[in-house]
């Protein structure tokens, strides 16, 4: 070495003795007398090289560090609004610098499962942040949406790159190279894609991998991504994921509402998808031509995209607007006060007893606050515009929610809201063509019919009168009946079931 004008720092120098035994006796080394000291590990060029070559420490701190760096952005980033995917992908290749740091060495290392299993893990976290997409988008989808080969693939590139570099390149070849060695990383990819038995949706969309990785144009954005992986807001993937209990289109009834009712076939979107089919000079956008047709140029992708956006954020609406009809109608029949008025019981009943509070009062002073709650909320529950045929069965709230007795069950659930198997609900969500009454043909077929009014329930109603001691059970009626003990409630709570399963065995 000295020869060679090199002059190496005793104190400085470390030494790794690699080996594949398991057990065996350190050398003692020694330079200039010096002993240098034997390590485990040691750190060169900023890559750890350990005795058994295996790169474990290694890949396990660039995993690591580069886990650092995704948590930073994605919390740099949130899914909606935030950066552009243009920006997203520049933090995205930071995170990639440190996975494959020095790979041409180590790369035999992502062999190992729980190599590749780390780095996986941490490339696919940085790969939903650069598409917006939610986490239970599959590993194999996330990728090929953010047109990010896997990391095994990218190692095993860099590798083969590096090889033939040393054993033939020069300036001229090194470009003819990398695109031979980034060809055979495609056609890999594109054999795992094939075989892959997740992300089928977005197979189906984009089967042609090459060709959707060379586009020069087109970003991902949040709404485009919940289109190409089937994820978002279908109430398909929400009452799989427990979010809802229905899984039917709120704008046309069809079941199940997922992605490719929602783009290519609900009703709602019928005169937004001929237009951009004009547009676009197809017949009718369909999952073959979706993507094909995004790919032609930068003006087609946004046409696209655009339509995408406005369908999915009419839907968010509807589902709001769902939401809100429910809200009043489900937290009176749950007997539960909205949380601002409980908020704001809360901090009366604090500031009155810091004020004049004792032992004594304090019972009194929860009583009066409370009586203050309700009356504020009979009031709003008077003057909603939701809800109006329980509010018609509990006008009063007081009296509903001070009962003792009472269990809310199923089908009485479908009675105090309306909601339910009545056919003119049924046909309001086009569910059914038609309203009319399977029993005796009145139309419309709603709740107040079948409870109070069918011929088919004419028995059983005049029975129930009689124990309750009433002329005829009644809407007027109906819930002070209920309210009368524990009895009388499940008299009612009977009758309805029964009609309701009937009602239910006809259709
Ligand atoms: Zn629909
Ligand atoms: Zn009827």
């Amino acid at each position: 070495m000295r020869e060679n004008g090199l002059e190496l720092s005793l104190n400085k120098t470390e030494a790794v003795l690699i080996t594949d035994k398991r057990v065996y006796t350190p050398p003692t080394l020694s330079l200039e007398g010096e002993t240098v000291t034997l390590k485990e590990k040691v750190r060169y060029l900023g890559v750890q090289i350990d005795s058994a070559l295996r790169y474990e420490q290694h890949t396990k701190m660039a995993s690591e560090k580069a886990a650092t760096t995704a948590t930073a952005l994605a919390r740099l980033m949130p899914n909606i609004g935030g950066p552009s995917e243009q920006k997203r992908r520049l933090l995205n290749s930071v995170v990639h610098a440190k996975l494959l740091y020095g790979a041409e060495i180590w790369a035999e290392a992502i062999e190992r499962k729980p190599v590749r299993r780390r780095m996986a893990g941490v490339q696919r976290r940085s790969a939903l942040r650069v598409i917006s997409a939610f986490k239970t988008v599959s590993e194999s989808a996330t990728l090929v949406l953010a047109s990010t080969p896997p990391i095994d693939l990218l190692i095993r590139e860099r590798q083969e790159v590096y090889l033939e570099y040393r054993e033939n390149g020069d300036i001229n070849t090194r470009g003819e190279i990398k695109r031979t060695a980034r060809q055979r990383l495609l056609t890999k990819w594109q054999e795992r894609w094939d075989a892959d038995t997740s992300g089928r949706w977005t197979h189906r969309l984009i089967p042609n991998l090459a060709e959707w990785c060379s586009r020069k144009h087109g970003q991902m954005e949040y709404h485009l991504t919940q289109v190409l992986t089937g994820h978002g807001c279908f109430n398909e993937y929400l009452a799989r994921f427990g979010k809802r209990e229905d899984s039917a289109c709120l704008h046309c009834g069809y079941t199940p509402d997922d992605v490719k009712h929602t783009i290519f076939e609900c009703s709602a979107t019928r005169a937004e998808r001929m237009q951009i089919s004009r547009t676009l000079g197809v017949d009718t956008i369909s999952v073959e031509n979706f993507v094909p047709c995004m790919l032609v140029d930068e003006q087609a992708w946004s046409v696209v995209s655009r339509y995408v956006t406005k369908v999915m954020k009419n839907k968010r609406h509807m589902e709001q607007t769902e939401e809100t009809v429910s809200e009043s109608a489900t937290l009176v029949l749950a007997s539960t006060p909205p949380i601002d008025l409980l908020i704001r019981e809360r901090q009366e009943v604090y500031l009155e007893y810091r004020e004049n509070g004792d032992i004594n009062t304090r019972g009194e002073i929860k009583r009066t606050a409370r009586q203050r709650l309700l009356t504020k909320w009979q009031e709003r529950w008077d003057a909603d515009s939701w809800g109006r045929w329980t509010h018609r069965l509990i006008p009063n709230l007081a009296e509903w929610c001070s009962r003792k007795h009472g269990q809310m069950e199923y089908h009485l659930t479908q009675v105090l809201t309306g909601h339910g198997c009545f056919n003119k609900y049924l046909a309001r969500f086009g569910k059914r063509e038609d309203s009319a009454c399977l029993h005796c043909g009145y139309t419309p077929d709603d709740v107040k019919h079948t409870i109070f009014e069918c011929s088919a329930t004419r028995a059983e109603r005049m029975q129930i009168s009689r124990t309750l001691g009433v002329d005829t059970i009644s809407v007027e009626n109906f819930v002070p009946c209920m309210l009368v003990d524990e009895q009388v409630w499940s008299v009612v709570s009977r009758y309805v079931t029964k009609v309701m399963k009937n009602k239910r065995h006809m259709e």
